[in-house]
Formats: structure tokens, C-alpha cells, sequence
């Protein structure tokens, strides 16, 4: 990815933040957050990914680095999801340490303090943990709840309960996941899959500030598939067991009729079993091709080796010389 160079020396500390649409929280993220930065860190930086906002977010930030230049912001073409502003902003941070939260408020900006602190004592990762999930609807939590378990069956690697996005990275940290091309992008999962020593630190969601949540059920759903399908190839291979077992099935019901035309003689019947089997299994075949289908769709988009993201226009960047990464 290129990255342009920034004149000051890289900070301690680095803060991404993906924007989508949030034009009216991030003067107050930025009121709330620079007196704690200014408090924690010997210096720092806010790295904003602008994720294709249609309002005046990135309008606002421009003129924020007017006043404090260390506010920064890369702005994407268009949008491409919160993933992949999160390895954007990765890509652009320079801090010894990056924090990485999101721009409603719902991460306490004052829970950094202990994210700093836990990393001065050596950990590699810090990062929060929800005590509770009230600020999501019911609907919203009892479905989180069941992916979890879904992911802790199918997945290969374990994630730590309720630890999201909201988290501090070591810069040894953080190049292990610029490492990670994946297209199809489940954060959750890389952090899980790079290790380091990690501790996780209990806080509470707060209510979004302004705004409403920039994900409905279809983005999650797909979230949660790529989620499950980049972490584990346990549904391709499910059914292998699911025909064995019907053909282990198929085979007793066929020695039975066997058994039966032998001692009973022929009888007709048999339309509505029939119809019945065939269709039960034009379904089965259905659904594991649609499985195949989907990690071939990510086989796919992994070829083509697309950038994971284009780059608009930076703010506080210095203008245009991109500097090949090794
Ligand atoms: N976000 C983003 N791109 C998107 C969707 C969301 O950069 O396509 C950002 C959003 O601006 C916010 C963060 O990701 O800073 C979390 O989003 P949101 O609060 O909508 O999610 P929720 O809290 O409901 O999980
Ligand atoms: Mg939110």
C-alpha cells in the first residue's frame, strides 16, 4: 500500500478512527479525546479513514488539521467497510502504539489511559472488552450471541468473549497484520490469529452519541459469513460426513426393500417417498454447491490481488510522494 510520508518525527502514540457519514461527532470525539491523548502520550496522532462519507466529514476534518496538524485524515474513494478502513488507517499510522476505536463514542476515549498503561507493562495488544451489550437491540445481541458459538464450533481460532475493534497495538503488532492482504477482512479474527501477549480490559459500550448504527442486518450477515468462511473450512468438509450419512441411509432402506419385494412380493407405491427423497437430496447437493460457491467466490476475488482500497485525497499528509512499501 502507499503510504505518503508525514515531515514530523513518527508520534508514541497513533489513534485510527474509520469515519462513515459521521460529520456530527467528530468535533466532539476530537474535544473529548486530545485532552486525554495530551494527558497519556508524549505525542500523537489521529489517523481518520474516511470511508467514502456522502456529508461534510471529511469538510469538518480538514478543517480541525487547520487548527491541529496532527489530526489527520485518508480519505477512500468510496466506501469499502469498516474493515478495510481499519487496515488503512494500519497502513498510515506511525505511532509506537495505534489505538483503534470508532467515531460515535461508543468507546470511551478515556479507557486509552488504562490501554496505555497496560502496554508500558510490556503487553503486546490491549483491548476492551464489553461487559454488556445493552446499547444493541435484543434481536441484534441474541444473534451476535448465536455467531460466537457458531464461530467457537467451526473456528479455528478462539476469540477472546466480547473483545472487538476497540483495542491498542504495538507496532510489532500492527505490521503483523499490514502482513495480512485477505481481502475478505474479519479483524476480530486476525487479531486472534497474530498472537502477542494480550489482556483484555472490561468496559462499558456507551450509547451511540449521534446518528444511528452504519450497519443493518444484511452488512453483518455478510460479516458474520466472512466472519466464518476465512476462519475455517469446516462447512466445505461437512459434507463429506453429510453424504456418508446418506448414503449409509440409502443403503439400509435399500436392503430393506430388498428384503421386503423378496418375502412380501412387488407393490406399487412409493410416489410420494419418492418425490420426497429426490427432492431432499436436490437440496442437499444444492446447499453444499452453494458452500463450494462461496469459498470459490473468495478464492476469486483473492486472485485478482486488487488493492484492499483506493485513496481519494489525504489531510495532513504531505502531498504526493507515495513510498513503495517492502
Ligand atoms: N464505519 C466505517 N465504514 C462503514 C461502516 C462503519 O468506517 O462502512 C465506521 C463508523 O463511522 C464508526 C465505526 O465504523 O466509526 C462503527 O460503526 P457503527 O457505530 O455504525 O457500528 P456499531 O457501533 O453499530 O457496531
Ligand atoms: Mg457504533
Amino acid at each position: 500500500m502507499e503510504v505518503a510520508p508525514v515531515s514530523e518525527p513518527a508520534p508514541e502514540l497513533s489513534v485510527v478512527i474509520p469515519v462513515f457519514n459521521e460529520g456530527e461527532n467528530v468535533d466532539t470525539l476530537v474535544e473529548r479525546l486530545a485532552p486525554i491523548l495530551d494527558a497519556v502520550a508524549a505525542s500523537w496522532e489521529v489517523v481518520f479513514v474516511d470511508d467514502g462519507s456522502r456529508d461534510d466529514t471529511l469538510a469538518r476534518i480538514r478543517r480541525l488539521n487547520e487548527t491541529d496538524p496532527r489530526l489527520r485524515a485518508v480519505s477512500f474513494s468510496r466506501n469499502f467497510g469498516k474493515e478495510i478502513a481499519i487496515a488503512g488507517g494500519l497502513d498510515h499510522a506511525r505511532g509506537q502504539a495505534t489505538v483503534i476505536m470508532d467515531a460515535d463514542l461508543q468507546h470511551p476515549p478515556e479507557m486509552i489511559a488504562t490501554f496505555v498503561e497496560k502496554w508500558r507493562e510490556g503487553y503486546a495488544m490491549v483491548y476492551g472488552q464489553r461487559t454488556d451489550r445493552r446499547a444493541d437491540g435484543p434481536v441484534r445481541r441474541w444473534l451476535t450471541r448465536a455467531f460466537y458459538r457458531l464461530f467457537a464450533a467451526f473456528g479455528e481460532t478462539p476469540l477472546p468473549e466480547g473483545a472487538g475493534d476497540f483495542r491498542l497495538l504495538d507496532r510489532r503488532a500492527v505490521e503483523a497484520l499490514r502482513q495480512m492482504g485477505e481481502r475478505a477482512r474479519f479483524s476480530k479474527g486476525l487479531y486472534a490469529w497474530i498472537g502477542f501477549p494480550s489482556i483484555g480490559v472490561p468496559f462499558e459500550v456507551a450509547e451511540r452519541v449521534s446518528g444511528t448504527s452504519k450497519f443493518n442486518a444484511r452488512k453483518l450477515f455478510r460479516f458474520a459469513f466472512d466472519g466464518i468462511t476465512s476462519f475455517s473450512t469446516l462447512p466445505l468438509k461437512l459434507w463429506t460426513y453429510v453424504g456418508a450419512l446418506v448414503s449409509a441411509f440409502s443403503f439400509v432402506t435399500g436392503l430393506w426393500f430388498i428384503v421386503r419385494t423378496l418375502v412380501w412380493g412387488v407393490d406399487v407405491p412409493g410416489y410420494a417417498s419418492l418425490i420426497v427423497s429426490v427432492m431432499f437430496l436436490a437440496g442437499v447437493q444444492l446447499v453444499s454447491l452453494g458452500v463450494i460457491g462461496e469459498y470459490i467466490g473468495r478464492i476469486f476475488a483473492e486472485v485478482k490481488r486488487r488493492p484492499l482500497y483506493i485513496v481519494g485525497e489525504q489531510v495532513g499528509f504531505e502531498e504526493n510522494p507515495p513510498v513503495a512499501l517492502p
